[in-house]
């Protein structure tokens, strides 16, 4: 009997550090220390050292972080938002959740959103374009900033995956006006329950998001503009600041992890891949490994069966194709990559309960199933 390989060991993150956690706990329920306390100022200035940016700000979760920036930037109706289709739904949300509509580009080689997708979409109408940095990787932002530019556009990111990804050594979520992150359990930097956090150097916009995630309350409690309710919790900034002083290792675990599925897999023709973690201009942090495979179904099966769950992103479905939420097909008929890319995709166990023995029992299985066809 094989031991289950499960797609991620939600209790391992509690268990790995339980004794410290247990005294984080402890200490903050003594102190009574619960709502925009110290612990989030000291986890917000460790974030922005990380990060090399001069703002961070915790928030609610990674949907909230993406609202409240388009609110700071001023996203509203009739404005047009570039995204790519392959993202999570709450990309596209937050954009139609502040009255403004979501526009999709395709994906490149790479899996990412792709420059000239985006470059032919932009209309009158479009205020900015937001990548996806998906799976812990960065899309070219070299790119990105010159048609940016060029056409006089705002960039966010949505950078919910990509917390320590890196392009030319520049961090994920510090390149436009505004970047976000997600401490949802299952994200690199995981907590106890929903957070999130949003990233800039603009001070005019820090302060508008911070305003914005407090009732619009300034730093004395005077309600001096509309806002909500998104504060991330003292206690799981607490536990994720704790947590941040073993990030690096962390990412360094998952790309050894992807080296290995790298040298694995490189040859097998039915597959492709992510690049590998040294590709020059990127530091892959490698949220998720997400590939395209000949044949995906039975592979997944096959690998079901042999008790390696995989998971298939969006659970198979790229926001564009959400029939339900209005989107025409004659609209999103340039999504050629996406489509085709959503009947191959496939994501391997990526994360760092994964012992050296399990990665290896996942490549020896997945080679298994091309070679016995
Ligand atoms: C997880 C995720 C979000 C949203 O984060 P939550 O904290 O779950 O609200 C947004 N975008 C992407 C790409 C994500 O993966």
């Amino acid at each position: 009997m094989v031991d289950e390989i499960p797609f991620f060991n939600y209790q391992h993150i509690y268990k790995k550090n339980s004794n410290e956690f247990k005294k984080i706990f402890n200490e903050l329920g003594l102190r009574g220390a619960y709502i925009l306390q110290k612990d989030l100022l000291s986890f917000e200035k460790n974030l922005q050292k990380f990060l090399n940016v001069k703002f961070a700000l915790g928030v609610a979760d990674g949907t909230n972080a993406i609202i409240n920036g388009l609110v700071a930037c001023g996203i509203g109706f009739k404005d047009e938002v570039i995204i790519a289709s392959h993202t999570y739904i709450a990309t596209a949300a937050a954009i139609k959740l502040v009255g403004a509509k979501p526009v999709f580009a395709d994906i490149g080689n790479d899996f990412l959103i792709c420059p000239k997708s985006v470059e032919t979409l932009i209309t009158k109408k479009t205020k900015a374009i937001m990548p996806t940095q998906l799976n812990g990787r960065c899309c070219d932002m070299d790119k990105i900033m010159s048609i940016a530019k060029t056409n006089k556009l705002e960039v966010f990111e949505d950078s919910a995956q990509a917390l320590g990804a890196k392009f030319k050594g520049k961090s994920a979520g510090t390149f436009g006006k505004f970047g976000t992150s997600s401490f949802y359990p299952a994200k690199l930097l995981g907590s106890f329950g929903d957070g999130g956090a949003i990233f800039t150097n603009n001070k005019k916009i820090f302060e508008k998001c911070r305003l914005y995630r407090d009732h619009g309350r300034n730093q004395d409690g005077q309600v001096v503009d509309w806002g909500t309710n998104s504060r991330l919790d003292n206690i799981q900034a607490a536990f994720l600041d704790f947590k941040l002083r073993h990030f690096l290792d962390e990412i360094k675990k998952r790309r050894e992890i992807a080296g290995k599925y790298h040298e694995a897999f490189k040859d097998i023709e039915e597959l492709s891949l992510p690049p590998a973690p040294s590709d020059g201009k990127h530091f892959d942090v490698y949220q998720n490994y997400e590939l395209a495979a000949e044949n995906r179904d039975n592979l997944r099966s096959y690998l079901f069966k042999k008790k390696i769950k995989t998971i298939i992103q969006w659970n198979g479905t790229p926001v564009h194709q959400f029939n339900k939420l209005g989107f025409k097909k004659s609209d999103n008929t340039h999504l050629v990559n996406t489509n085709l890319f959503f009947k191959k995709c496939l994501m391997l166990p990526m994360n760092t309960s994964l012992t050296d023995v399990q990665v290896q029992r996942i490549i020896d299985t997945v080679i298994k199933f091309y070679r016995k066809k």
